[in-house]
């Protein structure tokens, strides 16, 4: 019962406001009660018992609204502006003494203001405590001579000054003890909910990179052979299937990239590596993924680099790219007509500093003023039902993340957009420049003449910027009759036509002496006489350096996974547990005319090269039993030279950042991250294999 009551007052369920109200009403009847032990022994004047029996019956009532209302703060502020300007300089002046234990009663009141009272109401409180003792102590001072009050007996030490002496001091130890109490049970649940929140955090970056396994694991699979078939000689209608099928993985590979660097993002743990990476095929890859997005749309895309930029820097490619894919993604997602077109430019070079700016530019929904400010923000999506001939999906993270991902790469991103007519997204971030040789630069300019036909505007006008920023001379005829002009009475080294127009001249361009260069879409796939050259839009510098510089006279834009060598003479290893994975793998690396052998584990692995030499062994990470690293680790310790010193590739679903450095510094040659990028395999292979095994295809 007893227990029950104290638990009923101050439990742990008791909020601490309360509990601490609770131990004053204790102090508060203590007094009372002590009063009430002087009044037996020392006849106390009349007065003081009215004045007396009123507080007690004010605080009664004032406790029974707290516990009605749960405004504890109120009432013990009504309560102490009843002790502080009426109470105790009432009892003060009855007693009628300098020294009376009223006085010291006041520090009973201070304390309760202290630990029971908040806000505005602790000022004007205090206010009045201060007021009260200053005016009663003065007036007794004034007074004290010729005024004894009403109380006739004499000064007692022990009712005067030890009894309040005590119950002040007991008051404020227990009052500071219980604070103390609760403020360490406060750190102590706080430092437990961190540590718990900390597990939370850490099995969800587990469970994060698991999912992420998970889902590229099966992407890897499918994005691969649907690659396979796409370059085999099928029909353009499974082509254009297997296109779909792409570009759905390589949205969801983006959803999936998106929601791991989220989650970076949120524990404030987002890394930017530091690493050499290869700036052109960066641009050469985004540019192919976006053209391959809008396939069959009604939108145009163009693309301007600029040739000044370095081929290659030091810093994040990884982020980089998926800032652009982030933003380029958007205005693809967002537009249904007219262009989506992607500037990149260099702003500033300080040094060994490049400061790169893109501009991403739309004739989509474009945004309202209003609803700019919240785009940036994680989650955030706008929801506009006047655009719902649009299939708008999307998490509304995108813009968070490019947003960090600027910011975290020293630059910044900004928008700008009119409701209805488009929008315009501006990045910079600042790499380092490990190779400032130009991305794009044309041997020989000065023997190229290029005609171009192209009668829609903003499609001439965009490859003749792409012809002047490379410093090739090029004259552009925007209708027929100047086209046949200019045939009739010039002579040029290049012809540069659309597909239409090649079929509607094609007599014309047949006297031509010229090479004919015919520019196509991605899904346009209409076989061209043998003595044309086909050319895939969007036309950069990056596509017309290639051209021109021979590099890949056939492949233009988008065909960034064309192989440019073969390795017949090479013999490679693959070694995985998921049979899907090897056979995609062998089909990968057989375009290559290299021998693929493939084992199930690291065991299998091992025994195969111990038997015969290999020229590159490629390792999946994820492997029961032995993984990739402890199979990299037998591989290294072989006694047979040509063994552990083969080129060992490490090819793992794993796109967290962190898992590729460990993998670098377990001792890898190098990493693939599945879905395996035909861009990538071919970088590898070439930077590790025997140069000698190397065939080039020109
Ligand atoms: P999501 O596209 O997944 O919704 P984002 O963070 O990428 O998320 O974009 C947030 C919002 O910004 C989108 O919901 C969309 O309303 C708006 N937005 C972004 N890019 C464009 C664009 N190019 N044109 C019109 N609206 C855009």
């Amino acid at each position: 019962m007893e227990n029950n009551l104290i638990s009923k007052l101050f439990g742990k369920q008791v909020p601490l406001e309360i509990r601490s109200f609770h131990v004053a009403m204790g102090f508060f009847f203590a007094t009372i009660v002590a009063v009430l032990v002087e009044a037996v022994t020392v006849m106390l004047p009349v007065p003081f018992y009215v004045v007396t029996g009123f507080t007690v019956l004010s605080v009664v009532a004032a406790y029974g609204f707290a516990v009605r209302t749960g405004r504890y703060n109120l009432c013990a502020f009504g309560i102490s502006l009843l002790l502080n300007l009426l109470e105790l300089p009432l009892a003060y002046f009855i007693d009628g003494r300098m020294i009376s234990s009223a006085l010291i009663y006041y520090s009973l009141a201070f304390y309760f203001i202290m630990f029971n009272i908040s806000g505005i109401y602790r000022i004007i409180s205090l206010f009045c405590f201060f007021l009260s003792y200053i005016l009663s102590v003065t007036g007794m001072y004034l007074l004290h001579r010729d005024y004894t009050g009403f109380r006739k007996e004499p000064f007692s030490i022990v009712s005067d000054v030890l009894v309040p002496l005590l119950i002040c001091v007991a008051y404020a130890c227990v009052s500071v003890l219980f604070r103390m109490r609760m403020y360490e049970e406060e750190i102590r649940t706080a430092e437990d909910e961190r540590i718990r929140a900390e597990k939370a955090d850490q099995s969800k970056d587990v469970f994060m990179m698991n999912m992420s396994h998970e889902m590229r694991t099966p992407m890897n699979a499918v994005m691969s052979a649907a690659g396979l078939i796409y370059d085999k000689d099928v029909a353009p209608e499974v082509k254009r299937h297997v296109g779909y099928v792409r570009n759905a993985c390589e949205n969801l590979i983006s959803t999936v990239d998106d929601l791991l660097v989220f989650s970076e993002m949120e524990g404030d743990k987002m890394e930017f590596v530091r690493e050499e990476y290869d700036l052109e095929a960066l641009l050469e890859e985004i540019v192919n993924m976006i053209s391959v997005r809008l396939m069959e749309t009604e939108v145009a895309f163009y693309v301007h680099i600029d040739p000044m930029l370095p081929k290659t820097l030091f810093g994040d490619g990884q982020k980089l790219r998926q800032l652009f894919i982030n933003i380029l993604n958007n205005a693809v997602k967002y537009t249904v007509a007219g262009y989506v077109e992607l500037n990149v430019s260099v702003k500033k070079i300080l040094g060994d500093e490049l400061t790169l700016m893109a501009q991403v530019s739309d004739t989509g929904i474009g945004i309202r003023e209003e609803e700019i400010p919240r785009l940036f923000q994680a989650f955030e999506r706008v929801d506009d039902k006047l655009h719902d001939t649009i299939r708008i999906e999307g998490s509304g993270l995108g813009l968070s993340i490019s947003r960090t991902i600027a910011e975290g790469m020293g630059g910044g991103i900004t928008v700008e957009s009119e409701y209805n007519r488009g929008s315009t997204f501006s990045f910079e971030v600042r790499q380092q420049i490990i190779d400032a040789q130009p991305l794009s630069a044309i041997r020989d300019t000065a023997s190229l003449s290029v005609l171009l036909f192209e009668e829609e505007g903003k499609r001439a006008d965009s490859l003749e910027r792409a012809f002047r920023e490379c410093g090739v001379d090029c004259l552009t005829a925007r209708n027929d009759v100047a086209f046949r002009n200019h045939c009739r009475n010039e002579r040029f080294t290049h012809i540069f036509i659309s597909l239409d127009h090649y079929i509607e001249f094609r007599g014309i361009l047949a006297e031509l002496k010229g090479r004919i260069v015919v520019l196509q879409d991605i899904d346009q796939t209409m076989v061209l006489e043998p003595h044309m050259e086909r050319m895939l839009r969007p036309v950069s510098c990056l596509t017309l350096a290639r051209y021109f510089n021979h590099k890949d006279s056939k492949a233009g834009a988008g065909n960034g996974s064309k192989l440019r060598f073969r390795c017949p003479d090479a013999r490679v290893l693959v070694i995985d547990d998921n049979k899907t994975n090897l056979f995609v793998a062998q089909g990968l690396l057989g375009r290559y005319g290299m021998s693929v052998v493939t084992a199930v584990s690291g065991s299998e692995a091992l025994n195969l090269l111990d038997e015969r030499g290999f020229d590159m062994v490629f390792i999946d990470y994820m492997m029961p039993e032995m993984d990739g690293i402890d199979t990299l680790k037998a591989i290294r310790s072989c006694s047979y030279s040509w063994v552990a010193e083969v080129p060992c590739v490490v090819l793992t679903a794993d796109a967290a950042e962190g898992a590729k450095q460990m993998l670098m510094t377990a001792g890898f040659d190098d990493y693939i991250s599945k879905p395996i990028q035909v861009d990538q395999l071919t970088s590898t292979i070439r930077r590790l294999i025997d140069p000698d095994l190397i065939k080039r295809l020109d």
